[in-house]
């Protein structure tokens, strides 16, 4: 998966922050998981999009990733997370157009009720509705779990 999109990042530095926030989610979620997760950082700079695989692996590609801030990554893996504890198989978490179109980092000072919602009105567009509502309802109780305040 990470070769398709230019394989990996080449600062690991960079590589480690998206592991810290990841595991920063996977060690304060209140509903324990017994997948073992792993962040990915592809270096594809052309393609906005983040994904997850039945099992624990997750992907945000750096075009992404350099839109936003941490809060907005924790919420970005928190909701990659939710795909993988709440079951969604891989032919429905379809994320290409998902996060293309979302309007998560329009705004740096969203709120986590803003990005719910412009999420929510997002998801209406794609498939798998029910799986990213599931996944976005996940992702903003993890985020929030791991100590990520809403932004004002
Ligand atoms: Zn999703």
């Amino acid at each position: 998966m990470t070769q398709q999109h230019g394989g990996p990042y080449p600062d690991e530095r960079i590589q480690v922050l998206v592991d810290v926030v990841g595991d920063k989610l996977i060690d304060n979620i209140a509903r324990k998981t017994p997948y073992p997760y792993d962040f990915h950082l592809p270096a594809d700079e052309q393609t906005i999009t983040a994904f997850a695989l039945p099992g624990g692996q997750c992907f945000i590609t750096y075009a992404l990733f350099s839109q936003w801030n941490e809060a907005q990554l924790a919420g970005v893996l928190g909701h990659e997370i939710g795909h993988v504890v709440g079951r969604h198989s891989t032919e429905r978490i379809a994320e290409s157009s998902f996060w293309q179109t979302s309007t998560m980092g329009a705004s740096l000072g969203a709120d986590m009720g803003n990005v719910e919602g412009s999420i929510g009105q997002n998801t209406l567009l794609s498939n798998g509705r029910d799986d990213e509502l599931e996944s976005d309802e996940l992702g903003v109780l993890f985020t929030i779990q791991a100590g990520y305040t809403p932004m004002r």
